[in-house]
């Protein structure tokens, strides 16, 4: 995939990045994919809490919960049985792969139209540079939106985005954006928008890591900034990891 060796090379770190950095590093993701494509056939589920992934009383897991199941804790990956007992009255509906991948190619055709920089990173999220695609779309912000707006018109599947400098920083905005949004993080307020969040939104920070930090009194990104050189080191590996999923970008 050259476009991708491309894209990595181009925004590797954060280090090789240039002052005058904008934000042109876009990320969108589909909302709750697989349930929306199955709605499309059940619009009569909308605003229901819906599970794909099979039948409650089967053995596997939740691979998608609408919106309304999240309200009750169900989350993928969680056990079906599990599921179906925080809400005994979801709809539990079979997954359809090849479905999801029917649409997936869709949307992925319609973000080559955005930009020549695409990367899938999964069957339902993208990295876009849209950096030098002004004379098409306008600025990069302009593209962003009219990128979603396109999406929903032609697939009818809700989908949120984030714009910043770097996949990282762009990765956290979309899922603050979520559903049906879009998040901007201009260049040089990525760590004012980062600071308030709780540690776990970063990527790459999974539930042992936010233990570990929480056993050190930390919760949200600030404080791991604003932990001093010396200190961080004797705090051993977790701040460590923290820091560098930071500010290295992935
Ligand atoms: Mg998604």
């Amino acid at each position: 995939m050259p476009d991708f060796a491309r894209f990595r090379a181009k925004h590797g770190s954060l280090d090789a990045q240039s002052a005058e950095a904008t934000a042109s590093i876009f990320h969108v993701d589909m909302d709750a994919f697989f349930v929306s494509v199955e709605l499309l056939e059940r619009p009569e589920l909308r605003g229901k809490p819906v599970v794909v992934g099979g039948r409650p009383d089967q053995r596997g897991v939740v691979s998608a919960a609408s919106y309304e199941a999240r309200k009750y804790g169900i989350h993928s990956a969680m056990p079906l049985r599990t599921a179906s007992r925080l809400c005994p009255h979801a709809i539990f509906l079979d997954g359809h792969h090849e479905k999801y991948s029917e649409w997936s190619d869709r949307v992925a055709a319609i973000l080559a139209n955005f930009s020549p920089i695409v990367e899938m990173v999964s069957i339902d999220e993208a990295y876009l540079d849209l950096a030098g695609t002004e004379r098409l779309h306008g600025p990069a912000l302009a593209a962003a939106d009219k990128l979603l707006r396109t999406i929903t018109r032609k697939t009818a599947l809700p989908c949120s985005g984030g714009l910043a400098t770097t996949r990282l920083v762009a990765k956290v905005a979309s899922d603050q954006a979520k559903p049906r949004g879009l998040v901007w993080v201009p260049a040089g307020s990525e760590q004012r928008f980062l600071a308030p969040l709780p540690v776990r939104k970063i990527p790459g920070i999974g539930e042992v890591t936010e233990r570990a930090l929480r056993a050190l009194g930390i919760e949200i990104v600030e404080q791991i900034t604003a932990i001093p050189q010396g200190i961080r080191y004797r705090c051993g590996a977790e701040i460590h990891l923290a820091q560098s999923h930071l500010w290295r970008g992935h």
